[in-house]
């Protein structure tokens, strides 16, 4: 492999949906492939047969894509180092353990799993470190022979080596050293003839020719099991990055049970993509300077690995709204404008009702106050419906007994405006304030209530000038007939 060559690997295992933990391993493969010319490649790990979820690929597969994270080999788009999916590279792996059972680095374990059950529990009460007691290191050939005669399942183990410091360098967390007195002999095959991770892992890394692993720091204690089957083989260890745990606010580990974290989710609930890969950028990353606001393509030039940092990242939510106000009002008027109707359409409305134009006006007018397109409906529903209540706070505080009467002059004299512009609405407004001899205010709150239903919103004279001259005289007449 030629040391320039960057390939990296983004490896789930399909559990369930993608976790935004995974969206950000994702993304940092990603980037780091694009911004050094290299590969990003798509590797499905599911030799673990009791933790599949059926449809879990597709929704990767498609999760991925939704993110624009689009990868150069894998599953579905095909590559010159498949298959990528573990579970069809089963004589692969068998055919790698039988070569370190050759070398005499591994071996058969025929324990029960009830012995190990009791061996683990009487480790615990003496309050030693878990680990295999090697029982079956030293079966003799015969042993090994009459079990295998007997039918008896058995997993394969690696024979770590004794006393030895497994020693690595990781681009994130520097150097890093580990006894082997705190590895076990792990399993490399399973009694299924699966392979467990460890083992599938270093042999796709190594055949695929991966050059850096990045991947989240909860697997930098997997490393030196990996760093012992590289050296087992007699492969070269790839690069390692391992990318800083996810945190809550109170900085308790963000777990994948709190539900709330798939990609899937935040998906649903109007994120936009864009939004969504900015903010996973941010965790644990970020430019060196105190700029925020990135696109995916500004990312990929930005983006090293050198400038991730070693503590946990904190994911905060009120970050990500604001990174969704932000993208969604810098997205170009046409495709809000598309994105609107969609949104119309989902709550069932029917949007031929409303011309290109006056969707537009409505977008103006709502940029600085949308965060998610359903704030358009949400806070802003009097644009497409004409209220249907008026927020009782708003009238005990803004309705005088004697707002009907102003409101029905202003209406008398918005009707007799010609094609009137929101400038001469305005103006009306205060020669009626004049006339009547009250303020401003008391006309201005009342009408916006009548034209609303609510207390706050846009300008006010840029709502009436969208509603247009009749709609606003409707509503200025519906609101005397119906508040008390
Ligand atoms: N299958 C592992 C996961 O689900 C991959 C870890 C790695 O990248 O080595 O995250």
């Amino acid at each position: 492999m030629s040391p320039d060559k960057v390939r990296v690997r983004f490896a789930p295992s399909p559990t369930g949906f993608l976790h935004v933990g995974g969206l950000r391993t994702a993304l940092f493969n990603y980037l780091f492939a694009r911004n050094s010319g290299g590969k990003f490649i798509l590797r499905i790990e599911d030799t673990d047969r009791a933790r599949y979820v059926a449809g879990a690929v597709d929704n990767l597969v498609n999760t991925l894509r939704w993110a624009g994270l689009d990868y150069d080999e894998g599953p579905v788009v095909g590559g010159d180092f498949g298959p990528y999916v573990q579970s069809e590279r089963l004589d692969i792996y068998s055919k790698h353990v039988g070569t370190l059972m050759e070398k005499g680095v591994a071996y058969r374990c025929f324990c029960t799993p009830e012995r190990l059950e009791t061996m683990r529990k009487e480790q615990e009460k003496k309050k030693l470190q878990p680990k295999y007691d090697r029982t079956c290191l030293n079966l003799s050939e015969k042993e090994n022979r009459d079990n295998l005669a007997a039918g008896k399942p058995f997993v394969i183990r690696m024979k770590v080596p004794d006393n030895i410091t497994i020693k690595f360098s990781d681009i994130i967390r520097g150097d890093v050293e580990f006894s082997s007195e705190r590895v076990d002999d792990q399993v490399l095959l399973k009694s299924d003839g699966y392979p467990t991770y460890h083992l599938a892992n270093v042999v796709d890394d190594h055949l695929t020719e991966i050059s850096h692993v990045i991947r989240g720091e909860e697997w930098l204690s997997s490393t030196p099991k990996h760093v012992l089957l590289y050296a087992a083989f007699g492969w070269d260890v790839p690069k390692f990055a391992h990318l800083p745990l996810l945190l809550n606010p109170d900085r308790s580990k963000l777990s994948k049970r709190q539900g709330d974290v798939a990609v899937e989710d935040y998906r649903e609930k109007g994120y936009l993509k864009e939004a969504l890969v900015n903010f996973v950028a941010l965790l644990g990353w970020n430019p060196g300077d105190d700029r925020e606001i990135f696109s995916l393509v500004e990312l990929e030039k930005e983006f090293s690995l050198e400038k991730v940092n070693k503590s946990g990242a904190v994911f905060n939510v009120e970050k990500l709204n604001w990174l969704n106000f932000q993208h969604l009002r810098s997205k170009p008027e046409d495709e809000v404008l598309d994105m609107l109707k969609e949104h119309l359409t989902g709550t069932g409305m029917d949007v031929s009702r409303y011309t290109d134009d006056y969707l537009k006006e409505v977008i103006t007018a709502m940029r600085e106050r949308v965060t998610f397109m359903k704030d358009y409906t949400e806070k802003g529903p009097y644009f497409f419906v004409p209220p249907a209540e008026y927020d009782p706070e708003v009238i005990k505080k803004r309705w005088k007994p004697e707002s009907a009467g102003y409101l029905k002059r202003l209406a008398g004299l918005f009707l007799s405006l010609d094609n009137p512009g929101k400038i001469d609405f305005e103006n009306a407004l205060h020669r009626t304030a004049e006339e009547l001899n009250i303020s401003n205010g008391d006309l201005i709150h009342p009408l916006r209530l009548a034209v609303s239903g609510m207390g706050e919103g846009p300008g006010l004279f840029d709502i009436i000038n969208i509603l247009g001259k009749e709609e606003t005289v409707r509503r200025i007449n519906a609101a005397i007939e119906r508040i008390k």
